[in-house]
């Protein structure tokens, strides 16, 4: 069981006050608070080891390398990747979804070319495949979601054909907290021989990703949303495909040797890992996964759902609040709106008592247009919040609704 009271003494920032409350943090679904591990990485590594990776013979690049490259391994434990070399590291999910869409696009991509992506999708794991679907004259599939904010499964068997070329799903909707069934999907699309690109960036901070066990061809996350420092990212391929698709970007690192007549690329991973790519915020990322094992996967998981259920129950007694999002399973993610009142008049009232929440379309408008809304109030918490957290979410709202009704 995790002590919750011990672990909100690991995260600095959580300490603070926001306009004299003690601070909420309930956006983590955008980004997530870093624990001491991690700053204490960051700033150990810049006054003490800071020196270019894989470039130098003398003592700093060589052992900032050795530092890296564990930093890699850790995130191949981490998702059981087979080889650490499937581990590409980017500058976040965005940054992974775009290499993909790239160089898959570059290979396999022709006219009336199909793309599979679901509509709870973020705008990451959309505008990427239409950019593509734009340069190739492909074009978008889409699998809907019911009322509840579940994928609509039974419609995923006729949405393939024979011009179908990958499927690009989210793991964990951010805007909804659904689960997705991915490894079931993965494995219809894979009777299709369909490759499969899942984004985990609401899921890997959640609970456990294996992707060895899911078969995944592609899994993309970023380090902000899972503690980590900001500015770095994972993109997991399978060893075939990442040794067969052409590099995403050009430049030192990824090259084995250069002549005007002919360039030379490196081996994966390094093809993909064009320039001096952000190897502080990798080995940052690595203290913050480091971090998640001490605490346990398994305990985050339980915890959160506690929360979930608790908080589910508790904004359910406010009259008028309805919640999008409404899977069986989800995680501790509450999108909701209060009837008759703007969700930014909401949130910024939220704010003024020290809750931070996010409004909007939290980057998937077609989740809104889905429901037939503008947008929605967020509270995406993480292990270190807490139920008292959420009673004072609660009652907050009740403050809102007296204020505007
Ligand atoms: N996919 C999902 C499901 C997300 O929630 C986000 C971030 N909100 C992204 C992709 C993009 O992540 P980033 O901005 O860190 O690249």
């Amino acid at each position: 069981m995790l002590n919750i009271d011990e672990i909100r003494k690991d995260f600095p920032l959580l300490e603070r006050k926001v306009h004299n409350f003690p601070l909420v943090y309930m956006d983590n679904g955008a980004t997530t608070q870093k624990p001491r591990i991690v700053i204490e990485t960051i700033k150990q590594l810049y006054s003490r080891q800071n020196s270019s990776i894989h470039r130098g013979v003398h003592f700093l690049s060589e052992q900032i390398t050795d530092i890296f490259e564990n930093a890699r391994n850790a995130v191949k434990e981490f998702l059981n990747a087979a080889k650490s070399h499937e581990i590409i590291f980017t500058s976040g999910a965005t940054g992974s979804i775009n290499t993909i869409a790239y160089s898959f696009g570059e290979k396999h991509i022709g006219p009336e070319d199909e793309i599979i992506v679901s509509e709870m999708e973020h705008h990451a794991n959309i505008v990427p495949w239409q950019m593509l679907c734009e340069r190739k004259r492909a074009k978008l599939k889409i699998l809907p979601i019911d009322d509840n904010g579940k994928l609509q499964i039974d419609h995923l068997e006729n949405l393939f054909s024979r011009k179908t070329k990958i499927l690009a799903l989210t793991h964990v909707s951010n805007t909804l907290g659904t689960i997705n069934p991915v490894k079931k999907i993965i494995e219809i699309a894979h009777t299709h021989n369909v490759p499969v690109l899942i984004d985990g960036a609401q899921a890997i901070q959640h609970g456990t990703v294996d992707v060895r066990d899911l078969d995944c061809d592609f899994y993309v996350f970023s380090g902000h949303k899972v503690y980590g420092p900001n500015g770095i990212g994972v993109l997991y391929g399978k060893e075939k495909w990442l040794e067969e698709l052409p590099p995403y970007q050009g430049g030192g690192d990824m090259i084995k040797s250069v002549t005007f007549k002919k360039t030379i690329y490196n081996d994966i991973p390094f093809k993909f890992e064009a320039g001096t790519i952000n190897y502080i915020g990798a080995i940052g990322l690595s203290k913050a996964l480091e971090y998640l094992n001490r605490l346990g996967k398994q305990d985050i998981e339980d915890y959160e759902t506690e929360l979930l259920k608790y908080g589910t129950e508790k904004l359910n007694e406010i009259e008028g609040l309805r919640i999008y999002g409404n899977a069986e399973n989800k995680i501790c993610v509450f999108s909701f709106l209060l009837e008759g009142i703007h969700q930014y008049d909401a949130g910024m009232v939220l704010d003024k008592m020290g809750i931070a929440v996010r409004t909007g379309t939290h980057c998937a408008q077609p989740v809104m247009d889905r429901f037939g809304i503008q947008g929605t109030i967020r509270a995406s918490l993480a292990f270190y919040n807490t139920k008292s957290e959420i009673d004072r979410l609660v009652e907050a709202l009740f403050k809102v609704k007296q204020m505007f009704q």
